[in-house]
């Protein structure tokens, strides 16, 4: 199955790819690749981006540290470490941490 990122256009094959991968476009790392852009942004929009928030124990992750705004979980579904910048109001997929949005940065093995 061919996944085609609605944000960037950029293709990639779902079966090469892990947990991971699937939940962010591996080219502009959105969350949102499913989703369309939208034409326009309004208020309800914006509103509705900021909605779109989780926690460490909602996605299944588990903390490892946090350091210099920098949050680092572990997912055992992948096996993988995923770091998470602090950036309040950013308007992606996030996690709220002790009152801190933090947005996907990057992920790597350990
Ligand atoms: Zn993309």
């Amino acid at each position: 199955m061919t996944n085609e990122c609605k944000q960037c256009g950029h293709k990639w094959q779902s079966r090469r790819v892990n947990h991971a991968f699937s939940r962010c476009c591996p080219k502009c790392k959105s969350y949102r690749w499913q989703t369309p852009k939208p034409s326009s942004g309004t208020a309800a929009e914006s509103r509705e981006q900021m909605a779109h928030r989780g926690t460490i124990e909602s996605e299944g992750l588990q903390f490892i540290s946090l350091q210099k705004g920098t949050l680092t979980v572990f997912d055992p579904e992948t096996g993988r470490s995923e770091e998470w910048q602090r950036n309040d109001g950013h308007a992606s997929f996030g996690i709220v941490y002790k009152g801190h949005d933090y947005e996907f940065c990057r992920f790597y093995i350990t």
